[in-house]
């Protein structure tokens, strides 16, 4: 429960603090049943103003042992495509639709996606991306709707309530099906221009100052 008094401390807080109390938030939330089986919730990481937001679907067995996202086979894939466009993972901020494992790694239900998406909307404000990228199709239905999916949607970048999202296939999509990887690859090269296009936008500090980041969390609420 957030009183009004928590959002007057918060409004003063710097932006990393705001980002650290959601994410211990997240730690000991229990709005869902996924939080049943979790060893850790796995809230995210990245630097607090990082350009682009990779959002994934949910942690896996290894993220779930770490409390860190994108730690297994995907997450070396997503370091190598990061890498093959000159950005290296500390430079980008990472994180899920749902933060706990759901159970054998089956796909998260709507109502836990529903359950967990204050924090994701939370995230995104904070962090004020440029770009989210979207792994695969839970999570680009999330951010865009259900029309959406990866095979129609990937590689083209849509603006949807001033967020810019770039659907791309899930890096383990990759890992099954080998001609995704070059398909992914590609996405990535169009994700390095968009980051070029849109590099001479204001961001979050200059944002700040004009009201913007306050428009930007009027769009969430
Ligand atoms: N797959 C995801 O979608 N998220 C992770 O954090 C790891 C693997
Ligand atoms: Fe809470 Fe999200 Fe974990 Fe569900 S998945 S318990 S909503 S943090």
């Amino acid at each position: 429960m957030i009183d009004s008094q928590d959002m007057v401390d918060k409004a003063n807080l710097p932006m990393t603090k705001e980002l650290e109390i959601i994410h211990s938030q997240i730690l000991a939330c229990t709005k869902c049943e996924l939080h049943e089986g979790r060893k850790n919730a796995v809230p995210g990481e990245g630097p607090a103003d990082a350009k682009i937001v990779f959002l994934g679907e949910g942690p896996g067995q290894n993220e779930d042992e770490q409390g860190k996202p994108f730690v297994g086979a995907a997450g070396k894939l997503l370091t190598e495509l990061l890498e093959s466009i000159g950005l290296s993972r500390s430079d980008v901020f990472i994180t899920n639709i749902v933060k706990c494992r759901p159970p054998s790694n089956r796909a998260p239900r709507k109502f836990e996606i529903e359950a967990c998406n204050p924090y994701l909307k939370e995230q995104i404000r904070l962090v004020n991306p440029r770009i989210v990228c979207a792994l695969g199709t839970p999570a680009i239905t999330t951010l865009l709707g259900e029309e959406y999916s990866a095979t129609k949607a990937h590689g083209k970048a849509i603006a949807k309530d001033n967020l810019m999202v770039l659907p791309l296939y899930h890096p383990a999509a990759a890992l099954y099906d080998a001609s995704l990887k070059e398909v992914l690859a590609s996405d990535f090269r169009t994700l390095n221009k968009l980051l070029e296009e849109t590099s001479s936008l204001p961001h979050n500090a200059e944002r700040e100052k004009e009201g913007k980041l306050r428009e930007t969390l009027e769009r969430w609420v």
